[in-house]
């Protein structure tokens, strides 16, 4: 463990990162050649909204389908222009309409429940579980009603949500699970990739994500009609239901979905160096979970025998009484040491200004179930902190200068708390 007497620079002293840390990018020459050749040839996108093959786009994006079905054994994977389209396409493809609950977790990126709200559904919220931030299974039990059809649940912060039991629980009631796994391409769970263990999953490719083509994203699923519904739902659908004689998927209202080829190039190759550019954030957070267990007021990311966590972001929870320090005042004087870290992931999304809106008028009821979600709360405002030191070109060297950050406030807590009431 690293001694400190040094002050925290937060109470007059130094800062232990005097110089800022170097944005995360993953784009290497590769990427660049790829979308160069397609450049080359002058087709940038090379859709049709019209039955025939180019309903299912040119040759980069179907490349791309195979290539991603193909790495994470699974029979279909289309490619959309993000994950929050992917996130509306599967909720359509799922069947929800009108009046239909759909069961999500409150403490996730908003686009989670707003392609519930989009698809004329209802996002009921339920809890998470303490220890991953993930929805909680037997939350997401009490709260099936007649009128739930789907169940999302996210793989957080890069870890696997109880996607077995979900997926058990689902097909108990004959429901549909969606896994949003935009932070988790690469994770496992229970040797099983993230994403496949619902009947549909959603990755992302937007330019925070591991891999990424600047937007973008993929839906998986081993469902030859969800996969169909998916793919109309993305390209102008109506178009195609009497030439392909679809007529039960006549409800389906298309959108333009399409990734580009010129980015379904560049995620050919970031799926290609996927493993590579997940090494060095495993070496981080290995490092990070070892020097962490030190203190005892800390916790961090618990991964399970036969799961793989993939640090999209790298978690911790302070016990703020142990600490003797608030979550918001230990934010407060790590990034005043310069450590790159955030408190407050993400407010509960019911109490989004939209959420509260939608039930005011009455067009979209959203329900708590169990009232409010205690667990969010309390994660929310006073117990969870993540760090992106995780993300390349940031490197392991790193990690012993923001265990000496942790070791420097922490056990400068007390004169920390106070100068807050000063
Ligand atoms: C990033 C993210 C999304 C949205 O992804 P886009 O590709 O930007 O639409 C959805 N859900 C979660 C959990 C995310 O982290």
């Amino acid at each position: 463990m690293v001694i400190t007497t040094e002050k925290p620079a937060l109470l007059g002293g130094s800062k232990v990162f005097p110089e800022p840390l170097p944005r995360y990018i993953s784009i290497s020459s590769q990427e660049t050649e790829a979308a160069i050749q397609v450049l080359k040839s002058g087709i940038l996108s090379d859709y049709i909204g019209a039955a025939g093959l180019y309903f299912m786009g040119g040759k980069q994006v179907r490349t791309l389908e195979e290539q991603w079905a193909k790495y994470f054994n699974v029979r279909h994977a289309l490619s959309v222009n993000s994950a929050t389209s992917g996130l509306h396409a599967a909720v359509i493809a799922a069947g929800v309409n009108f009046g239909d609950e759909v069961i999500v977790p409150p403490q996730t990126m908003s686009a989670t429940a707003t392609a519930v709200v989009i698809a004329n559904g209802t996002p009921v919220f339920v809890d998470q579980e303490e220890t991953n931030c993930c929805i909680d299974p037997e939350a997401v039990e009490r709260a099936i009603r007649p009128r739930t059809k789907a169940i999302i649940a996210v793989n957080l912060f890069g870890g696997p949500a109880q996607l077995l039991r979900l997926r058990e629980l689902a097909d108990r009631h004959g429901l549909i699970l969606i896994e949003d796994n935009a932070q988790a391409p690469g994770g496992q769970h229970q040797g099983r990739w993230l994403g496949t263990i619902g009947h549909l999953g959603v990755f992302s490719l937007n330019c925070h994500k591991t891999i990424q083509c600047g937007e973008g994203g993929i839906v998986v699923t081993n469902d030859d009609h969800l996969a169909r519904r998916v793919a109309l739902v993305r390209n102008h659908g109506e178009n195609a239901i009497e030439a392909e004689n679809w007529y039960e998927d006549a409800d389906i209202v298309g959108y333009n979905y399409r990734l580009t080829e010129l980015q379904a190039a560049i995620a050919q190759v970031q799926l290609q160096r996927l493993e590579e550019l997940t090494q060095p954030r495993l070496k981080i957070a290995e490092a990070l979970d070892q020097g962490l267990s030190e203190f005892k007021s800390l916790r961090t990311a618990k991964v399970g025998s036969g799961d793989r966590h993939v640090y999209y972001t790298y978690p911790i929870w302070i016990d703020p009484q142990q600490a003797g320090l608030s979550r918001d005042r230990f934010v407060e004087a790590l990034q005043a040491e310069g450590c790159p870290v955030t408190g407050r992931y993400v407010r509960p999304l019911y109490r989004l200004p939209l959420f509260k809106k939608l039930q005011q008028q009455g067009k979209t009821i959203v329900s708590h179930p169990t009232g409010v979600c205690p667990i969010a709360e309390k994660t929310y405002s006073e117990t969870l902190l993540s760090t992106t030191l995780i993300q390349i070109p940031r490197a392991i060297d790193l990690v012993d200068r923001f265990i000496a950050s942790v070791a420097k406030v922490l056990a400068h807590a007390e004169e920390l708390s106070q100068g807050k009431d000063e």
